[in-house]
């Protein structure tokens, strides 16, 4: 690389840049484009000759930014927000500068040290018990996604099982979580070589506001073993990504101790929002699982890709293991290293290094044979792996705790007063009561039944639908289909849908860094207008 040309160059990167954050509100915020659209608007080979960067700009400016769906628009409220902030890309902007492949620490030990101490920093911040920081013998790691943070965690729980019940066992083995469990956990079932009948998502429904029942989970896992089914893995989630449920991680993780089985919990959303005291209560009863994640992609300012994921470490002494009854578990602190280690059965942390290390002569070194060190390739899918703790230790430094717990907030006020537009128009159901809603919720299993329209707002996400005409349901899904069609096509905002116990519901997650009260406002407004031109239509 040209240091000239990249200081020349960079600096025009970086004004194309920040002149498109501040015209982000001139696009449509949904690309409006059709399919295909790029084909013919781009040559069909690549050029013989170097162009111009300004050539380049120009067409993405013409061609490509029509077909950019703006994420970090002020009015993008759809799905779960992917957050970018100053502090992110700049972590991005050096990570590319380095551009160093860190799959073992000798490759780069700055860029696995600082892995290590952001995610205890993290760790700390929501008040993760130290078993899952490195200091406390566990660790984390940045996954790209949730979904390859699951998928890891259940191949380490697949192969401590079947390491000690023999390959064969693969057909017997079992998953359970919720109906509303994101569909990355089916993904890792697939992946994994689970059989498809045997990942069991147990059905939730209103009464829990969507979230786990123990009691159906205890069920299934005794209906399974008199079956001669193994259960090995658990996936809770706090913060679902239909409605934000939160599952009850206390009770769940103590019939998943109980039964030897694996328990995850995933809060790939919500996870951001338990650095603030009032909401570290959603993950209460994390101190029962062996793995937990949280996306600091999402609602994090940390520009995407970046999907936390801790471990737990635990030795079991291997006589009194008992995989199908009491776990029990000690907390020795020894090193890798320890001869005390020799006499354990050692798991988590040390469950996904041996489902996914490999050891090839041409990756050899020395700190990795001495066990002095963690090699990151060890625990995830891929080799390679980019400088990822760059961006997160960027945000956390240049953000602080208190500014990052204000943006969390603020966040969730703009939600509540999206609920409180929602809930003062009639032709709207959504959650009414939000004293009630909250109380439902914290007594999750003693829901105050009928106060609850649609389903409590816990976080930023906003859960509402439009009534149809005299309270007809049959007309119910298909008007909401529509109006969630109109409000997007106009351009001015993004919104998505989910179905919750057979209702199409309108999703409303404010999230986006750019976001303040008046796009919320003028979002209710395009969502009332576009109302009325329906209603009155029919
Ligand atoms: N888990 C939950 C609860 C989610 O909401 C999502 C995405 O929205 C995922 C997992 C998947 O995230 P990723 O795209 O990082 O795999």
């Amino acid at each position: 690389m040209d240091s000239e040309q990249l200081r020349e160059n960079a600096h025009k990167m970086v004004d194309f840049i920040a002149d498109y954050y501040k015209s982000i509100e001139n696009f449509p915020v949904l690309s409006q484009v059709e399919p295909g659209y790029l084909r013919e608007l781009l040559p069909d080979s690549a050029p013989n000759q170097p162009e111009t960067l300004q050539n380049v700009l120009d067409d993405v400016q013409a061609k490509i930014l029509p077909g950019v769906t703006h994420w970090q628009s002020p009015s993008y409220f759809a799905y779960y927000p992917s957050n970018s902030s100053v502090a992110g890309f700049l972590g991005e902007m050096l990570s590319a500068g380095i551009n160093m492949v860190g799959f073992s620490w000798i490759t780069s030990p700055a860029a696995t040290e600082l892995e290590m101490i952001v995610l205890d920093w993290l760790g700390k911040l929501l008040k993760l018990p130290e078993d899952f920081l490195s200091t406390g013998q566990g660790g984390g790691v940045i996954q790209g996604t949730a979904s390859e943070a699951v998928l890891v965690v259940l191949l380490a729980a697949r192969d401590r099982v079947l390491r000690k019940l023999g390959k064969n066992a693969l057909e017997k083995l079992v998953v359970y979580a919720s109906d509303q469990t994101h569909s990355a956990l089916q993904k890792a079932c697939q992946i994994g070589g689970i059989h498809p009948e045997n990942c069991k998502l147990l059905k939730t429904d209103s009464s829990t506001n969507y979230a786990l029942s123990p009691d159906l989970l205890s069920k299934a896992i005794s209906d399974d073993i008199s079956t001669g089914l193994v259960p090995f893995f658990l996936c809770a989630t706090v913060g679902t990504t239909s409605s934000t449920a939160v599952d009850p991680l206390l009770s769940l993780g103590k019939i998943a101790k109980n039964n030897g089985i694996w328990f995850h919990v995933d809060a790939a959303y919500a996870g951001s929002a338990c650095i603030c005291p009032e909401y570290r209560c959603y993950i209460d009863g994390v101190e029962e699982s062996d793995s937990f994640n949280m996306n600091a992609h999402k609602w994090f300012l940390t520009n995407f890709d970046c999907s936390a994921l801790w471990v737990k470490w635990q030795f079991l002494p291997v006589e009194n293991e008992n995989w199908g009854g009491i776990l029990l578990e000690f907390e020795v602190k020894v090193p890798f290293s320890n001869e005390a280690s020799i006499a354990l059965h050692m798991h988590d942390r040390n469950a996904l290094i041996q489902s996914l290390s490999t050891n090839p002569e041409f990756l050899k070194n020395k700190a990795s044979q001495a066990n002095m060190v963690v090699d990151y390739k060890d625990w995830q899918i891929p080799l390679g792996r980019r400088f990822r703790s760059l961006k997160l230790w960027m945000v956390l430094r240049l953000y602080g705790l208190e500014n990052l717990q204000c943006y969390i907030r603020n966040h969730i006020n703009l939600a509540k007063y999206f609920e409180g537009l929602v809930a003062a128009d009639s032709r709207f159901e959504g959650c009414k009561y939000c004293l009630s809603c909250q109380l439902a919720h914290l007594t999750w299993d003693k829901p105050l039944l009928g106060l609850v329209v649609v389903t409590p707002r816990i976080f930023s996400l906003v859960c509402f639908r439009l009534l149809p005409p005299n309270n007809n349901e049959d007309h119910g899904n298909n008007l909401n289909h529509d109006l969630l069609d109109a409000v997007n096509s106009t351009g001015k905002i993004f919104i998505s849908h989910t179905v919750l116990s057979g209702k199409y519901i309108l999703r409303f997650a404010v999230g986006a860094p750019l976001t303040e009260e008046r796009h919320v406002t003028a979002a209710w407004k395009v969502l009332q207008d576009e109302a009325s031109a329906l209603l009155g239509s029919l």
